[in-house]
C-alpha cells in the first residue's frame, strides 16, 4: 500500500493510531496513511478505492475486509484563507480542506502522539511536534493551545478522555484544566458526529476508565444527561449497575469478543426508563409502560446524541424483554428463548441482580432453563408460581395443543 505510492512518485506515511498503538506495544485497530498525492491521484493507483467525505475529501482502499484510510497532507484551516466560511464565529471549524506539506499535516493533528509518522521511504519516524516524548512520559499533550483548539473542535475533549484512559496515558495538567472549563463547548457539537464519537468511547477495551473519567471532567453529562442527574442523586444503583457492564464490555473486548453498542446504550440509559416506569406503572400494564418510558427517554437522548434505528429498536426490545422476561407460562418461555434479542435481555438481568435488584430467582430459572432438556423445561414451567398446573392437567377439547393461549397470565 505504502510502498506503491511511494513507487509511483509519491511520499507516503503511516500515522495516527496506526503508528501509536504500534510503539506502544498495542494491536492498532487500523490504519491511516498521509501522502502528498491528492484523493483524485490515490484513485488512479488503486482499484479497489473509493472517494468519500464532506468534512474532509479522503480516499478509502479496501484490502480484502480491511479498509486503510488515505488522506492527503491538509493544512490547518486558517480564517483568512476561506474568507472566514470555514469558520463559525466561536472558532468552530466547519471546513478543513486545505492541502498542506507534511509538517502542516503533523501541526493540524490533535494530540502530539497522533502526529508520528512513519515513512517507508526510508523506514524512519517523523516527530515534528514531539509526540515521540509523550509515548515515553505516558503523557497525552494537545498540539497548540488547548482553549484554542477545544474551541475549533469540542469533540478533542472527548478525544483526549479517550486515548488517556485507551492508552493508560495522564492528561497534561493545564490541558486538563482546559476541558474542566470547556465541557459545555460539546453542547454545540452536532448530535450525529457526538454519536460516532460515542461509539468510539466504549468500544476500545478500557470502557471503565474512559466512564471515569468523562464524569471527572464533567463531560458526561453533555452525552447523557439525564444518565449524569441521575448518578449524582440516586448513584448507588446505577453506578455499579455501569461500572459493572463496562467491566464486562472490556473483559470481552480484551478477549477478542463481539460487542454490541446497543446493549452499552441500553445500560448507560437504563437508569431514566427505570425513573420513567416506576412514575407510570401503577397507571397501566408494565410493558406499556416500559414502551411510553422507552419513546421519551430515547427521544430526549436524540436532542444530543443522534441514536440510528439500528441501535435505538434493539435497544428498546431489551428494556421490553426485563419484563417479559418474568412472563414465563405456557410457550412463553420457549418463544422468548427464540427472540433473537435474549441473550442481551439476559445478560442485561443478571447485571441487574448483580447490583442487588431482587430477582435472583428469576435469573437462575432462566439460567437453567436455557441449558435445561425438555422434561426438565416443562417442569420448569410448571413450577412457576401461581401456576394453575393442575387446570392444564385436564385439557379442554381444543386448547390441549395450545395452552399458552387459554393461560392469559401475565
Ligand atoms: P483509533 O485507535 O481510535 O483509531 P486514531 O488516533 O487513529 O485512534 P482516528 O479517529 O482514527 O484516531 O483519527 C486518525 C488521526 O486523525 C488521529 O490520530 C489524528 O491525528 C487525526 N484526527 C482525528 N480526529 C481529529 C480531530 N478532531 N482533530 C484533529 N485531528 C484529528
Ligand atoms: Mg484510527
Amino acid at each position: 500500500m505504502l510502498t506503491r505510492l511511494h513507487k509511483a512518485g509519491y511520499e507516503a506515511y503511516l500515522v495516527g493510531g496506526g503508528v501509536r498503538d504500534l510503539l506502544l506495544g498495542l494491536h492498532p485497530k487500523d490504519f491511516d496513511v498521509a501522502t502528498n498525492a491528492s484523493p483524485e491521484q490515490v484513485r488512479e493507483q488503486f482499484r479497489n478505492c473509493r472517494l468519500i467525505g464532506r468534512r474532509f475529501r479522503l480516499a478509502h482502499v479496501f484490502f480484502g475486509r480491511e479498509i486503510i484510510e488515505v488522506a492527503t497532507f491538509r493544512a490547518h484551516h486558517d480564517q483568512s484563507e476561506g474568507e472566514g466560511e470555514g469558520q463559525m464565529e466561536n472558532g468552530l471549524i466547519l471546513r478543513d480542506n486545505v492541502f498542506g506539506t507534511l509538517e502542516d499535516d503533523a501541526w493540524r493533528r490533535d494530540f502530539r502522539v497522533n502526529a508520528l509518522y512513519y515513512n517507508i521511504a526510508d523506514f524512519s519516524l517523523v516527530d515534528f511536534t514531539g509526540g515521540l516524548q509523550d509515548l515515553q512520559n505516558r503523557e497525552l499533550h494537545i498540539i497548540g493551545d488547548p482553549e484554542t483548539r477545544f474551541r475549533e473542535d469540542p469533540v478533542r475533549m472527548l478525544r483526549a478522555v479517550r486515548f488517556a484512559a485507551k492508552l493508560d496515558f495522564s492528561l497534561e495538567p493545564q490541558m486538563a484544566g482546559v476541558i474542566g472549563e470547556q465541557a459545555e463547548r460539546l453542547s454545540d457539537v452536532p448530535a450525529a458526529r457526538l454519536f460516532e464519537e460515542v461509539l468510539k468511547l466504549f468500544m476500545h477495551g478500557q470502557a471503565l476508565r474512559t466512564f471515569e473519567l468523562l464524569r471527572e471532567y464533567q463531560l458526561f453529562k453533555y452525552l447523557f444527561a439525564e444518565t449524569d442527574e441521575l448518578l449524582d442523586s440516586h448513584g448507588a444503583y446505577l453506578d455499579p449497575f455501569i461500572r459493572q457492564a463496562m467491566i464486562n464490555t472490556d473483559e470481552r473486548v480484551q478477549a477478542n469478543k463481539p460487542v454490541t453498542p446497543a446493549y452499552l446504550f441500553a445500560v448507560l440509559l437504563w437508569g431514566p426508563v427505570r425513573k420513567r416506569v416506576e412514575r407510570l406503572q401503577n397507571k397501566m400494564p408494565v410493558l406499556d409502560a416500559l414502551r411510553i418510558a422507552g419513546d421519551k427517554v430515547v427521544r430526549a437522548m436524540m436532542q444530543q446524541v443522534t441514536l440510528p434505528k439500528r441501535f435505538s429498536l434493539p435497544m428498546r426490545e431489551i428494556w421490553q424483554l426485563q419484563a417479559r422476561l418474568e412472563m414465563r407460562r405456557g410457550q412463553r418461555a420457549y418463544r422468548l428463548l427464540e427472540n433473537r434479542r435474549f441473550r442481551a435481555a439476559y445478560d442485561f438481568m443478571l447485571l441487574r441482580e448483580q447490583v442487588g435488584e431482587p430477582i435472583r430467582e428469576l435469573c437462575d430459572w432462566w439460567t437453567e432453563f436455557q441449558t435445561a432438556d425438555e422434561t426438565t423445561r416443562q417442569q420448569l414451567v410448571r413450577s412457576l408460581p401461581g401456576n394453575p398446573s393442575r387446570r392444564r392437567r385436564r385439557p379442554k377439547k381444543k386448547s390441549a395443543a395450545r395452552p399458552a393461549t387459554v393461560d392469559g397470565n401475565k
